[in-house]
């Protein structure tokens, strides 16, 4: 990314974290309260088996999930890398071929939460019936806001068996004013991890690294956030 597209890119997410700040609280809840939404507890949201379920969290929460439990960093988060069935999946380096340096390392930015070896979110109980999450009260906003989220200033859902669902005013204004400030902490989160980025250069030689490692069971990720850069190493 050269720096002037970089300057334009965080000036257009500074415009929109500014008109982000003077969306109504009340007309939000009024949204959600006309789209209706019920949790089922059904926790497909939190399984790999029904779709996309990674879990983006900005450093501030995942300090918030430590202070409340004695878990690591580590054992909280891995870096944010793109959806494929598993590491091992033959298109995963591909898919991560343009973000590959010369020593291997796959370059991505911030933080999701960790998963099993199966997908699943790692907080939530092996027992299929089981939906419980073992962090509920102290998970990230997008969990207790989903399935909304915020997107170009616009209120959007995922597809959830419990939209449509009766919801009180109350509730409708509660999801609102989570979902208000996690849209302005990830705009906010963008900017700094823009500006804090250095670039790296892609080789084709780190795809043939990268992938040896993978064989060895590990892969080394540069994590490229809004406090820094990170190294990380993950133990497939
Ligand atoms: S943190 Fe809890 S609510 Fe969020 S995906 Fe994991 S198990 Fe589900």
């Amino acid at each position: 990314m050269n720096a002037k597209f970089r300057e334009i890119l965080i000036k257009r997410i500074e415009e929109e974290r500014e008109a982000a700040k003077h969306i109504s609280q009340d007309e939000l809840a009024e949204e959600i309260c006309n789209i209706g939404f019920k949790c089922l507890m059904c926790g497909k949201c939190c399984r790999r088996e029904f779709g996309d379920n990674r879990v983006a969290v900005v450093p501030d929460e995942i300090r918030r999930i430590q202070k409340g439990s004695d878990l690591t960093w580590k054992a909280i988060v891995e870096p944010l890398n793109i959806e494929a069935n598993s590491l091992q999946d033959e298109c995963y380096l591909q898919g991560e071929s343009g973000m590959i340096d010369e020593d291997g390392n796959i370059h991505t930015f911030g933080w999701m939460l960790q998963r099993k070896n199966n997908g699943d979110c790692v907080f939530i109980p092996e027992e299929k019936k089981d939906s419980k999450c073992s962090i509920y009260e102290l998970r990230p906003l997008l969990c207790s806001t989903y399935p909304f989220y915020m997107e170009e200033l616009e209120l959007r859902a995922s597809e959830c068996e419990g939209i449509g669902g009766e919801i009180t005013k109350q509730d409708s204004k509660e999801i609102a004013g989570m979902l208000l400030k996690r849209y302005l902490g990830e705009l906010q989160d963008t900017i700094l991890t823009y500006k804090n980025y250095d670039g790296f250069i892609p080789a084709k030689i780190g795809n043939i690294i990268a992938k040896s490692n993978l064989k060895q069971g590990y892969l080394n990720y540069v994590v490229h956030n809004s406090e820094g850069t990170c190294k990380v190493t993950k133990n497939i």
